[in-house]
């Protein structure tokens, strides 16, 4: 499922800020342990991630990082009834650029999403993993 181009103006800013805290975590890590928090509603995979960051820099790849990844659950706001919480339906659009967010509870698509529509990337020195 590697059909998400990256021709969005606004997709290449937030990916290369991305590319740019990757670079910073990898830096500062002991182990070259990166670990990637995916917002659920970016629509994007563990897979897409890593094949954008072979694409565009691959100079990361060649340090040979350690990458783990962590689900960050979506939540949204519907302008159409008020509605805050879970998503309903997750919807690529025609163009696949965005993400098209159904209301639960009105089937609305005016919907703002309030979390889980970041990729974090954390530093591992902060984190024990089990
Ligand atoms: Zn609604």
């Amino acid at each position: 499922m590697l059909h998400k181009s990256l021709s969005n103006m606004e997709e290449q800013t937030f990916v290369y800020a991305v590319l740019e805290n990757i670079r910073v975590a990898l830096a500062h890590s002991k182990n070259r342990e990166v670990i990637i928090g995916i917002g659920q509603l970016t629509g994007l995979s563990a897979e897409q991630i890593i094949a954008s960051i072979r694409m565009l820099a691959p100079e990361i790849i060649e340090q040979k990082p350690v990458f783990r990844f962590f689900p960050i659950p979506g939540k949204i706001w519907c302008t159409g009834c008020g509605y805050r919480g879970d998503p309903g339906e997750v919807v690529s659009d025609k163009d696949d650029l965005e993400l098209v967010i159904h209301c639960p509870k009105c089937n609305s698509t005016k919907t703002i999403k309030t979390e889980g529509a970041e990729l974090e990337v954390i530093f591992s020195e902060k984190y024990e993993l089990k």
